[in-house]
């Protein structure tokens, strides 16, 4: 396993500014410079660079997170699709050595984050008021999500 001593997603303070929601072994975050309203990351709590490293509980964990940010961005933004991106290995972009998928959400006639991405479309620069508002209303309709995920996987279970 490689040194979380310089890694933003092991860093409690960035965690804690930044993150939306987490489960088990999982946490969504927020971008500070998110390319989109509806850009997260979702990443593992455990330090681990490669996505081959995950372990099936983890995998899991992404999922119902994956799961709770759609139906949180389907009342907010009424999102019904998603795009997935991970960089694995610095040949591949990996900036941060800790494993973590950028996810776009989309709803209809919104701009595509790779139009943004490839500067065909304007990006929208937040300032910090507009970031902090951003997260929080994120945070209050992932949090009642989670919950009634967690109620519906229950009776599922049971
Ligand atoms: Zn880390």
């Amino acid at each position: 396993m490689a040194s979380t001593s310089l890694c933003s997603f092991c860093d409690v303070t960035i965690v804690n500014k930044q993150q939306i929601i987490e489960n088990e072994y999982a946490r969504v975050l927020l971008p500070l410079k998110p390319v989109t309203n509806t850009h997260i990351l979702i990443t593992p709590k455990r330090h681990v660079t490669y996505i081959t490293e995950l372990s099936s509980e983890e995998f899991i964990s992404i999922q119902g997170l994956l799961k709770t940010m759609l139906d949180t961005f389907h009342d907010l933004f009424n999102a019904q699709g998603y795009h997935i991106m991970n960089n694995n290995d610095p040949l591949a972009d990996q900036r941060i050595p800790h494993v973590h998928f950028h996810v776009f959400y989309r709803s209809e006639n919104d701009i595509s984050p790779f139009d943004i991405l490839s500067k065909k479309a304007p990006r929208q620069e937040l300032t910090n008021e507009d970031w902090y508002d951003l997260i929080k209303r994120i945070r209050a309709s992932a949090q009642t999500n989670s919950k009634s995920q967690n109620r519906l996987q229950g009776t599922y279970f049971v």
